[in-house]
């Protein structure tokens, strides 16, 4: 008998997600529009991993902003355990806050040096939670032992620790509340490459044992490659290609997905891709240009390039931003 497939719950779902802002051009030259993002979609189930990648400045945390409701989208709607975020009731929205949580680069910065690590882990239980000081003491032990960290680190600081317990810490405190979602921006980039690889199979082992779904944001294509289910690569505020990491990085289609392929180095000679050229930088927000964005640093670009906006359409798995790709 056929096995049937394993169906995952969809946790989080964003169907065009923007977020514009007005910036101030100078005196007496009004302001402009910077669409920081514009018009991303996805849909992420539980135990999966969904990473994006880009340049800075391609609307990475922009979007990590929108998927913890720190700041609200200005078109588009996020959908969290089915509810439509920006359209429900008080106590419900408080509810969705918890089942998100963010996990941040420094993870220095993300602890308040004077409480202690076992105070740090139980603050979101005292909010959030009706434990009492011996079960929130329970909860705290146990969360040291699942991200590998020993009882007697309870009670130190965090100067007390090195990088890498730090960024162990910041996970055990963002997944206290065993939330549906956790969202990592450039969550190993501040640490030492040896630690990098830890700290990223903490990642994984925890969502083997919990089932969180994350939301992985980096520059790093290698901790991509490591991690991710499926893969969104993004340019100047839009998703360029999104699909299965099979595809999106064993296969790309766009020339800006190529491109920062290319630029990644192979110890293996097999493993070299031919490299594609990369021209310029990211244009300014402030006067983006017509068209595909990317077409000022395409190699691929034609006329129509600048002229019409490429939507994603669907090609060979995956979905892609492009007027000239074929699959
Ligand atoms: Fe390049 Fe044109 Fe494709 Fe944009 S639409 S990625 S400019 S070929």
């Amino acid at each position: 008998m056929a096995e049937a497939p394993v169906t995952h719950a969809s946790v989080m779902r964003a169907e065009s997600l923007a977020r514009h802002y007005r910036s101030p051009r100078g005196f007496l030259r009004g302001h402009a529009t910077v669409k920081a993002l514009n018009g991303v979609s996805f849909e992420l189930a539980a135990g999966r991993t969904l990473a994006v990648v880009g340049e800075s400045g391609c609307g990475k945390s922009t979007l990590a902003r929108q998927l913890t409701l720190i700041e609200p989208p200005t078109a588009g709607a996020l959908f969290i355990d089915g509810h439509d975020a920006a359209n429900t009731d008080a106590a419900t929205l408080q509810r969705l806050r918890r089942r998100v949580q963010m996990v941040f680069q420094n993870p220095y910065a993300s602890l308040n040096p004077r409480k202690t690590i076992a105070a740090a882990l139980a603050e979101p239980l005292v909010i959030h939670t009706p434990l009492n000081r011996a079960e929130r003491a329970e909860r705290v032990a146990q969360m040291l032992q699942h991200v590998g960290l020993r009882p007697e680190h309870a009670a130190r600081y965090p100067h007390m620790f090195s990088g890498g317990q730090r960024q162990r810490v910041a996970v055990a405190r963002a997944m206290m509340l065993q939330p549906a979602v956790v969202v990592a921006d450039e969550p190993t980039s501040a640490l030492d490459v040896s630690i990098q690889a830890q700290i990223l199979n903490l990642f994984m082992d925890l969502q083997e044992a919990t089932g969180t779904a994350y939301v992985f944001i980096s520059h790093n294509l290698a901790v991509v490659e490591h991690v991710a289910h499926e893969v969104m690569v993004m340019y100047f505020g839009s998703a360029v290609e999104q699909g299965p990491k099979a595809q999106v990085l064993g296969a790309p289609l766009h020339p800006y997905t190529q491109a920062l392929l290319s630029a990644v180095p192979a110890l293996k000679a097999q493993d070299r891709r031919q490299r594609v050229p990369l021209q310029g930088e990211m244009p300014s927000p402030l006067s983006p240009p017509t068209g595909c964005t990317f077409h000022t640093r395409c190699p691929l670009a034609v006329a129509r390039c600048r002229a019409e906006v490429p939507t994603l359409r669907e090609l060979a798995g995956r979905r892609v931003a492009c007027h000239v790709v074929a699959g």
